[in-house]
């Protein structure tokens, strides 16, 4: 006997990233950011007086939001605290889709949104990409003729590390009926030279919501804490009705404050990501893997030639302790998605890949 929905039963659950026990293993799988958090984050950790953990944290992260707010020029109204990316994604479902309505995006991307679409039952509506990882010219036009009335657009693009531009994302955001949410979860890894300034959507778009997470760019993965921006329009229906009361604690709240008040020294990794992208880019193009542009911690790199494919690749790689992400579904199963390590963690990959040749 069962007693799920018909939905949930039929639901295969998302596919989280191996994360193993072995402190030895090169954990090149989950872009997680490989230098530590800010100094000024573990020292907030240091001094955190445990009683404060008696008392309900503030329950819409106020201290959080007014520093978020003025980092973007943006006001606490506009922002939302949220329990990682994840919950955010979760919250505008909730939020702005009927459910049996479609749910749309660009494929392939984040395979989190489909599982999500299919918790609220609602189709999800796949346009595909062009072959260089672009928007299709009409990506707009599209999802208003299927109805939906949420997209997902993820920017940069994962798994190819793709850049879109602001002023496309404009022009999408102008044409689709409904409510945009660019998933920026790597946009701390573009390069500064382009001047990418997505935040500025928000102020001129009432249906553009923009998703920032701290577990990227500020090496904060455990903690789980992400923020959304957009108008009070968008924000407020989440942060006064759907979501829970208290939905991030009040040490994840100090220590993301922390976060954001220090961000030159993230910022110092990002440009040593950047730096090692560039490299590792090279390093695999010598040794002929195919790998397009990328603006983020991550690459993803095609094997060619006599190589085995990337399948088997990505099997060799876990037997010598380097882990890699292998997605087995289409577009992706010819090519291994390799986050950027430390310099000493990318030499292993490159060490791994060169004993086998
Ligand atoms: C990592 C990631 C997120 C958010 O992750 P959280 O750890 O939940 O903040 C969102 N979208 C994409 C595409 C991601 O890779």
């Amino acid at each position: 006997m069962t007693y799920e929905r018909l939905n949930i039963q039929r639901s295969t659950g998302y596919q989280p990233g191996e994360q193993p026990d072995d402190p030895s293993v090169v954990k090149l799988n989950t872009n997680e950011n490989p230098y530590p958090p800010a100094d000024a984050v573990m020292a907030a950790l240091r001094s955190f007086p445990a009683d404060r953990l008696r008392r309900y944290p503030s329950p819409r992260a106020e201290a959080f939001r007014r520093t978020a707010g003025k980092m973007h020029g943006l006001e606490p109204a506009n922002v939302i605290a949220t329990n990682g990316g994840d919950e955010l994604l979760r919250l505008v479902i909730t939020t702005f889709v009927e459910p049996g309505k479609p749910i749309g995006a660009a494929e392939p991307s984040y395979s989190l949104y489909p599982v999500l679409a299919e918790i609220h039952d609602s189709p999800f509506v796949s346009i595909p990409l062009e072959d260089d990882w672009s928007l299709p010219a009409d990506f707009a036009t599209q999802l208003n003729r299927t109805r939906a009335s949420l997209a997902f657009v993820v920017n940069p693009h994962a798994p190819s590390g793709r850049l879109t531009p602001v002023d496309q994302l404009a022009k999408i955001a102008d044409t689709f009926s409904g409510v945009l949410v660019v998933d920026e979860a790597y946009v701390d890894f573009v390069d500064p030279n382009l001047a990418h300034d997505a935040v500025q959507l928000v102020r001129q778009f009432d249906n553009v919501l923009l998703l920032r997470t701290l577990s990227k760019g500020y090496s904060l993965a455990g903690l789980r804490f992400a923020y959304g921006l957009g108008t009070p329009g968008l924000i407020q229906p989440m942060l006064e009705k759907t979501k829970d009361s208290y939905n991030t604690d009040t040490l994840a709240q100090a220590l993301a404050t922390a976060a954001l008040e220090s961000r030159t020294a993230a910022a110092k990794t990002w440009q040593a990501v950047r730096a090692e992208r560039a490299r590792l880019t090279a390093e695999l193009t010598a040794r002929g893997f195919q790998i397009p542009p990328s603006q983020s911690n991550f690459i993803l790199a095609r094997p060619t030639g006599k190589r085995p494919d990337a399948g088997d690749l990505y099997q060799m790689l876990k037997g010598k302790g380097v882990f890699v992400r292998y997605f087995d579904q289409d577009r992706l199963r010819d090519k291994l998605r390799i986050t950027i390590g430390s310099p000493r963690e990318n030499d292993a990959l490159l060490t791994a890949i060169d004993s086998h040749d």
